[in-house]
């Protein structure tokens, strides 16, 4: 049976937080819990010009893949509402492929 996973290419994630709203909104969760969070790592200096600041959304256990919404053929909400479309949502062995095309990117296996 195939896996799903969600790949984020987080190094176009402008840090907007619509992706954890869009969940809390469908899901009602109340404060403090949610599908995805948005992490923070820096700013800080590395050498020169070289700084990292960088946005990496997570999924947390709560989270089920909008299993519901995508049986009815919708996207997951957090993908149809990411402000950046840095969100894929789809089958591991294909979402896997495109991790070979660049760096700063994060497939999350449910
Ligand atoms: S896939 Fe659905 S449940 Fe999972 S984080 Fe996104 S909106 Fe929330
Ligand atoms: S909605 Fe998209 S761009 Fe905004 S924080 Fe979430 S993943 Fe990043």
């Amino acid at each position: 049976m195939a896996r799903y996973a969600i790949l984020i290419d987080y190094e176009y994630c402008t840090g907007c937080h619509t992706c954890e709203m869009a969940c809390r909104v469908e899901y009602d969760f109340p404060q403090g819990r949610n599908g995805i969070v948005v992490n923070e790592i820096g700013p800080w200096h590395i050498e020169g010009d070289s700084w990292q600041f960088d946005y990496i959304p997570v999924l947390t256990d709560e989270c089920t893949l909008c299993a519901a919404r995508v049986e009815k053929g919708k996207q997951p909400s957090c993908v149809q509402h990411c402000q950046a479309a840095v969100m894929t949502y789809g089958k591991v062995s294909e979402l896997s492929a495109r991790l070979e095309d660049k760096g700063k990117q994060i497939l999350i296996v449910k």
